[in-house]
């Protein structure tokens, strides 16, 4: 049998420009197909935890994204009105040692920015809008809208939530309205009073939503996001919403939050979906990475994470075993399903906790953290070591 060579990803979000590096540095020829006409993230924040960390060290890409994002001191978990410190977790100098590598917060557009130039020209093929793809004679066979189509060994769709490949691979399912919708923003620090926001991690728990912010970009702006439960179910990055009517949502909230959403010149809405775990990924030549495998909801922090982690596990699985593309994506499979499947399921159920309404139920919650702390200070509040100790890069 031929040995695997040539691999064709479809999207250039942050999975499949990782999966591209990940597999160019085992010797693969990856090329990238990209529907849009321009390389562009939103203005948004990502956060990469430990495990994500790994990987980009492994790629030799770890220094230069130090440099872009912002390493946080702290997870704090404050309460909505009061903002009282629920529990707290020291995160920088700490996770090093216990995980092997810190977290740090990111605009997505510098990640983007990064993971894109440690590719060679020409890697990345834009105006490719892949409409069909399936395995033909042992090849994968792609076919994009403007009639072109190209053979490669093997074809990944890290194509996101709406995977088309999914799609051709599984049949049309459409992702889940989850019942969540996100406001999002970013803010200059300079825009509002100092000390006002500290160096953290924090998330603010309150009745039906929850509140994001974390610095970025060297700690020059903030990004946040406020979660809610609402039935608007339009799904776009780029829906501009009005900062009156963020802080009308919150007008209850601590006055620190108000004052961080007015201070906000562009703030954009979109509904959160998710997917069901997937029983397998591959079919025939063609595999999935990242959102079209295994969407989840955003509460910690992981869908770009696992992506990360898959376009790793993929490049070592198939330079495991190059001359055999089923095995290598049954072993790629075997490495990644169940745990982004647990993982989706845990950030799945982190929504109802963050989003408590009964005072009883918040009070249980609270006093579980207390305990768990004065058992160990150290432990995470949400008790996700699991997530953050594992390294992908050894298995
Ligand atoms: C509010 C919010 C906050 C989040 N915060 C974090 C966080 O802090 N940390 C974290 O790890 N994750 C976070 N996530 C999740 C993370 O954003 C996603 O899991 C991640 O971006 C998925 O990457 P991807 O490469 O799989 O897909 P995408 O980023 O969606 O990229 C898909 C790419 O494929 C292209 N494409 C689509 N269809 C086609 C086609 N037919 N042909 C060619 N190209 C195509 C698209 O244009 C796009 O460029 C968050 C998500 C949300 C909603």
């Amino acid at each position: 049998m031929r040995e695997i060579k040539d691999i064709a990803i479809v999207g250039a979000g942050l999975g499949g420009l990782t999966s591209a590096i990940a597999l160019r540095r085992q010797g693969f020829n990856a090329t990238v197909y990209e529907q849009s006409s321009s390389l562009s993230e939103i203005g948004a924040g990502v956060q990469l935890s430990p495990n994500a960390m790994k990987v980009l060290r492994a790629l030799g890409l770890e220094d230069e994204f130090r440099k872009i994002s912002f390493e946080p001191d702290r997870h704090v978990v404050r309460s909505w009105k009061s903002g009282r410190v629920i529990s707290a977790t020291q995160m920088k100098n700490v996770y090093e040692r216990e995980f092997g590598s810190g977290y740090f917060g990111a605009h997505r557009a510098d990640l983007h920015k990064l993971l894109a130039h440690a590719l060679p020209e020409g890697t990345i093929r834009l105006n490719a809008n892949c409409i069909d793809v399936g395995t033909v004679d042992n090849h994968a066979v792609l076919k994009f809208t403007d009639g072109a189509e190209i053979r490669a060994d093997i074809a990944v769709g890290a194509d996101g939530i709406h995977s088309n490949v999914r799609n051709c691979l599984f049949g049309k399912e459409s992702p889940r309205f989850t019942g969540n919708v996100c406001w999002r923003g970013l803010v200059p620090v300079e825009d509002v009073p100092k000390g006002m926001f500290a160096p953290d991690m924090t998330v603010w728990f309150g009745p039906n939503s929850n509140v994001v912010h974390y610095y970025v970009r060297g700690g020059k702006l903030i990004n946040w996001v406020a979660s809610h439960e609402s039935d608007w179910s339009t799904e776009s990055w780029r829906s501009e919403a009005s900062i009156a009517e963020v802080v009308e949502a919150y007008k209850d909230w601590h006055p620190d939050l108000t004052k961080l959403f007015a201070a906000t010149k562009h703030c954009y809405k979109w509904a959160l979906f998710d997917r069901s775990p997937l029983s397998n990924w591959s079919k025939g030549r063609v595999t999935l990475l990242g959102d079209s495998a295994h969407a989840m909801l955003p509460y910690l922090a992981q869908g770009a994470c696992m992506a990360i982690e898959d376009a790793f596990a993929l490049a070592s699985s198939l330079a495991a075993d190059r001359q055999e593309p089923n095995a290598a994506l049954e072993r790629y499979e075997g490495l990644r399903r169940d745990r982004a499947s647990r993982v989706q399921s845990a950030a799945n159920a982190r929504a109802k906790v963050n989003h408590l309404t009964s005072r009883w139920a918040r009070l249980k919650r609270d006093t579980a953290y207390a305990w768990r702390k004065l058992i160990k200070p150290s432990s995470h509040t949400y008790q996700i070591e699991w997530i953050y100790g594992y390294d992908v890069t050894k298995e």
